[in-house]
């Protein structure tokens, strides 16, 4: 086994880095690109902090991108060990972050060593492009500031290599070439409050949600197409109710969320919710979050260059599938790059005894070797 690369993954592992703090990942990053000759810029803005390492000066710009920042690791009782001391167990590296995405970033940074050292002289730049708060919130800052100034500077990225979890049920199964959008809404139903005996008297926001559940879950937001599944609404959360069996309550908030494809947009799913709501004479007051706008890569060029990799290591190639959560691609997408996303198998992301395999690290070191290889011969 590639020890280099355990170890490498496990001095990430072991520093407790949730969202939005870094907390020295980005040292143990730049202590290790330092002496390949990246040069590093550390940008923070709000509560995110940003790595940004180059090498190179000639030629079309790739980009690694990736986070450093985990999730919390639930009750720590629940795990088979300190989720922020890593151990290999039967062939997997476990600890929170292994999958998402600790062991994408170290897997990289061995790829991009190795490569180096055999082409010491590329025909394109590269950088790695690591932040702090992927998994966090968006008031704490996200990548776009980062984004919009390499834009200002006359930068721009040609491919982006995501590497966060995309893979299924085995190795580079699954690529994804785009991301859904996410819009998520706050509606509070004002109902009536009062005695359960005099329904006369009341206005049941319990009752109303009901019959409006019930439209939204059977309503078609769109179909869907080549690119992404038809948009889906789900509801999160709903919260009503005094506690007393004899009142019925003056209110109801219903936290809910929709996937959307690019079928449909912002305004077309509020409008719809807005009418479906006045239809049914529904007392309302309702707050939007736009999370993210779908985006997808319909240049081919890098695509293809991943899918011969992938051929060319495991022997298979892979299936483009646009779902999964919303990821920072999104970000980078609208300049015009040509982005993909390609990680170890996201079985247990975000879990209780987050892992991955070893041997799936390892190959999916030789996997983004020969992307650089392969990028270097086109
Ligand atoms: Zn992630």
């Amino acid at each position: 086994m590639n020890n280099n690369l355990i170890d490498l993954a496990k001095s990430l592992l072991e520093i407790k880095s949730l969202s939005p703090n870094d907390n020295g990942c980005f040292d143990v990053v730049e202590s290790y690109l330092e002496p390949l000759g990246f040069e590093t810029k550390r940008i923070n803005y709000l509560n995110i902090e940003n790595l940004y390492s180059s090498i190179g000066s000639k030629g079309p710009l790739f980009c690694f991108l990736g986070h450093t920042d985990v999730v919390p690791s639930g009750p720590e009782e629940l795990w088979d060990i300190d989720p922020f001391k890593p151990e290999v167990i039967d062939d997997y590296l476990i600890g929170r972050g292994a999958a998402d995405m600790k062991g994408a970033v170290a897997t990289f940074l061995l790829a991009v060593k190795e490569f180096l050292n055999e082409n010491p002289n590329p025909s394109y730049r590269i950088c790695v492009f690591l932040n702090s708060n992927e998994e966090g919130e968006r008031e704490n800052g996200k990548i776009d500031r980062v984004i919009k100034d390499l834009q200002d500077d006359g930068e721009f990225i040609d491919y982006c290599l995501v590497g966060e979890a995309s893979s299924s049920a085995k190795l580079a199964d699954t690529i994804r070439l785009g991301r859904r959008g996410s819009l998520s809404g706050i509606l509070k139903i004002n109902g009536k409050q009062g005695h359960v005996a005099y329904p006369e008297k009341v206005k049941n926001p319990i009752h109303i949600a009901g019959t409006l559940i019930d439209i939204l879950k059977q309503t078609e937001w769109d179909k869907g197409n080549e690119f992404f599944q038809p948009t889906s609404f789900q509801i999160s959360n709903i919260s009503s109710g005094t506690g007393a069996t004899n009142v019925v309550p003056g209110d109801l908030e219903m936290k809910f969320n929709i996937r959307f494809s690019s079928e449909s947009s912002e305004e077309s799913l509020k409008e719809k919710i807005l009418q479906i709501l006045d239809r049914n004479n529904i007392d309302y007051d309702i707050e939007w979050a736009l999370n993210a706008i779908p985006f997808i890569t319909k240049k081919t060029f890098f695509k293809d260059v991943i899918i011969k990799s992938i051929n060319d290591v495991v022997g298979y190639k892979p299936q483009i599938n646009n779902g999964g959560g919303t990821s920072d691609g999104r970000w980078i997408a609208p300049m015009g790059t040509e982005v993909v996303e390609l990680g170890p198998i996201n079985e247990t992301i975000h879990q209780i005894n987050e892992k991955v395999n070893i041997h799936d690290l390892d190959n999916l070191k030789n996997i983004y070797k020969k992307i650089l290889i392969n990028l270097n011969q086109s």
